[in-house]
């Protein structure tokens, strides 16, 4: 059995009602396509009988796997697990509840075609989303176009099509705290945005509550920036030179005799600093915690079962370790 020409890994948390649909157009997709592919669902621990429903359907069609993870990783490690399982030539990832349609693949294959190494699906509206969550992805990609060296195009989620060169840069990033839109960005190649609209999700409700969204971010932001550790040196130094001007002042008064008053000032001062150093040294505990997560080299994620896809004769073993 030989490679496909494309693989579509679609992570999966509690999608259970999405499954069906979501596997009657992309087969369409796919077929209409003449492509020969495979479609990778990653169970990332659901609790609503997903991996039952995935594994039923990679029984009917040789086309369907089916990867279990031992229990929930988070969106990011369970698409990772996806991108290190599949077989294709080509890699797609995508998310599970309908929000990124398939049939924005035919587009994003011809891309592919013409040697683009990165095809990423950039939305130009979202359909479905509250006000704060437009507004703070907003900010928060824009941001990070501003505080990282790396070009992370705004308002794109994970949707994307990667070609050869691309996935096997992919793999071979094993860092722990995954913001994979960037990492997708960084390696660099030929990359090329297709814009669409975002639609609300089929069935179910979103898996990124506020305090998720909250860890995201902080992970996108200490993986690809170093200005929030920076932020010590200049407002060490702006305070600093306030510091040794206001000595001056103090020292002046005190020569003239006129050195009761400063009360509050000194809360002031004091209060304000101390509200500075402990926000700092929060700075420092976030990168540390994930140098400290890093040098464990735990396994990013674990697999428990498989099913599914052609006969496994010439597939390598799945390495849980990677
Ligand atoms: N997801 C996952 N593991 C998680 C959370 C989410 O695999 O711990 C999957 C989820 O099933 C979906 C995709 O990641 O396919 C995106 O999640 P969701 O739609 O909830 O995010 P949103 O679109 O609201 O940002
Ligand atoms: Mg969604």
């Amino acid at each position: 059995m030989s490679a496909p020409e494309i693989s579509v890994v679609l992570p999966c948390f509690n999608e259970v009602e999405n499954i069906p649909e979501l596997r009657r157009r992309l087969v369409a997709v796919l077929e209409a396509a003449g492509r020969s592919f495979e479609v990778v669902f990653v169970d990332d621990g659901s609790r609503d009988g997903s991996w039952e429903a995935m594994a039923a359907q990679a029984a009917e069609d040789p086309r369907l796997r089916a990867i279990r993870l031992s229990r929930n990783f988070g969106h990011q490690m369970a698409l990772t697990a996806g991108v290190d399982g599949a077989r294709g030539r080509l890699v797609a990832v995508m998310d599970a509840d309908l929000q990124d349609p398939p049939e924005l693949l035919a587009e994003m294959l011809s891309k592919a075609d013409e040697g683009y190494e990165v095809v990423y699906a950039q939305r130009s509206a979202r359909e479905g989303e509250s006000a704060f969550k437009l507004a703070t992805a907003h900010l928060f990609y824009r941001l990070m176009r501003r505080w990282t060296n790396v070009d992370i195009p705004v308002d794109t989620g994970d949707f994307r099509l990667m070609g050869p060169k691309a996935v096997a840069a992919f793999r071979s990033l094993r860092e722990r705290h995954r913001f994979i839109r960037g990492m997708t960005a960084w390696v660099g190649f030929r990359q090329v945005a297709v814009s669409y609209v975002r639609p609300p999700r089929l069935h179910g409700e979103t898996k990124f509550p506020l305090r998720r969204m909250v860890r995201f971010a902080l992970d996108a932001l200490t993986s690809f920036s170093h200005v929030p550790l920076q932020l010590g040196t200049w407002l060490g130094f702006g305070v600093s030179l306030f510091a040794f001007l206001y000595i001056l002042v103090v020292l002046v008064l005190k020569v003239l005799g006129i050195n009761e008053r400063g009360w509050t000032t000194l809360m002031g001062w004091m209060l304000l600093l101390g509200g500075v150093q402990l926000m700092l040294i929060g700075v420092l505990g976030e990168y540390l915690g994930r140098i400290y997560d890093e040098v464990k080299r735990r396994p990013l994620y674990l697999v428990s079962e498989e099913a599914g896809g052609p006969e496994r004769d010439t597939a390598p073993e799945a390495d849980p370790a990677r």
